[in-house]
This record gives C-alpha cells, structure tokens and sequence, in this order.
C-alpha cells in the first residue's frame, strides 16, 4: 500500500504576517468535518488564538461578521464546538 506523498506544508505558509516555526503536524478541522489541517506550531497557536477571540466576541451567532476571514482561520465560521 502506499499513499500519494504530499509534503506537509503550513497552511498558513504564505501570509504575509506569519513565521513557519516548529514542526508541521495535522489537527482535525474545528468544524469537525473531518479534515486535517496542517500547520506548523506557530500556525496551530494562532488558529488557537483567532478562535477564542471569535468565541469571546461572538458567542453564539449563525452569521459571520464582516471582518470574519475564512482564510485567516482555515476553517468555517459556526462551528459547533
Ligand atoms: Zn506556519
């Protein structure tokens, strides 16, 4: 068996305001879809971070925002977490 080899890169590589740093690992997507999103540890830290900041500002809304990104997170706005 053998799987097609993709690297494992940061999703969140190319913005402009982040730095790589630490290892590469795959978590599930928040939105529980199932999905592996890979970021570095620096990545997975601010994904942390951007999420309790939504939560804390908006804490039970079926709409996002409008300055909510789903590129800056990855993921989808309502998640039921
Ligand atoms: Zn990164």
């Amino acid at each position: 068996m053998s799987q097609t080899a993709e690297p494992r890169q940061c999703l969140d590589r190319h913005k402009s305001d982040h730095t790589c740093q630490g290892s590469v690992t795959g978590q599930p997507s928040r939105a529980g879809t199932g999905t592996i999103i890979y970021r570095c540890e620096a990545g997975h830290a601010a994904s942390e971070a951007y999420a309790r900041k939504v939560r804390e500002r908006y804490p039970d809304s079926d709409t996002p925002p409008g300055w909510f990104d789903p590129t800056v997170a990855g993921e989808r706005w309502n998640d039921d977490y």
